[in-house]
């Protein structure tokens, strides 16, 4: 996931999703990009414990305006809509949704073509993040309204209704990471909807266009709890 603070020069860029990226041999203030035991993307195979969190999201239809960099999609929010999610008791404000070509996170190996993230903070500003996977299948509605706003270029207005790109049952994997992108901050409470949505063929071609390769390497787990949905 991208930082929702505005980062200066960009000065990082993805892999190939495979060879670790070294990032911070390319500036010190990574250095926990390298060097911490808590980060993200991990291979969600890896589950050690089993439970069903409680999670629900109060999203719906709602309105921002893109944000396009070199490998960036993003959709921040307008402030005060009310849209965010419930993890626990614990309420996190929806801050921005962007995409991965393909999906960071993984499930015994295997990646999706796309995965959207849905980057939230608490009032107090703790980072909790919903990811979604998606596989190719029926054209989505939510993508098809930011496509469609994405030929407008930076800036460009956008609504759409954020439930469509959500699993109607809504059941996640749950573990404590990182910001997948430089500096890769830790204390990121993530999410990752177990089931995936569905894209067309050409709306994953067309992010994937504009966003080249842009999932982070796995990350181990180690001692970290990885909690898998409940069978
Ligand atoms: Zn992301």
């Amino acid at each position: 996931m991208a930082a929702p603070a505005l980062a200066a020069e960009k000065d990082w860029n993805f892999g190939d999703g495979e060879t670790p990226e070294r990032w911070a041999l390319k500036n010190s203030d990574y250095a926990l990009c390298d060097a911490g035991l808590s980060q993200s993307p991990i291979d969600l195979g890896s589950a050690n414990a089993r439970g069903d969190i409680e999670v629900t999201t109060n999203f719906g239809v709602a309105s921002g305006s893109l944000a396009l960099a070199d490998e960036l999609v993003q959709v921040n929010f307008a402030p005060g809509q009310g849209k965010g999610m419930n993890s626990g008791g614990t309420a996190f404000n929806l801050l921005q949704v962007h995409f991965h070509t393909p999906s960071e996170h993984a499930v015994d190996g295997r990646r999706f073509p796309l995965t959207a993230h849905f980057v939230h903070a608490t009032d107090g500003g703790r980072l909790g993040v919903l990811g979604v996977m998606f596989e190719e299948g029926e054209a989505n509605e939510g993508l098809a309204r930011i496509l469609a706003a994405h030929g407008n270029g930076n800036g460009a207005p956008v609504t759409f209704d954020l439930d469509t790109m959500i699993p109607d049952d809504l059941s996640v994997y749950r573990y404590m990471g990182s910001l997948t992108t430089p500096p890769c901050s830790e204390g990121v409470n993530w999410h990752v909807a177990d089931e995936p949505v569905e894209a067309s063929a050409q709306q994953i071609a067309t992010l994937r266009e504009a966003l080249g390769p842009t999932a982070r390497s796995l990350q181990p787990l180690g001692k970290r709890l990885l909690v898998a949905p409940a069978e």
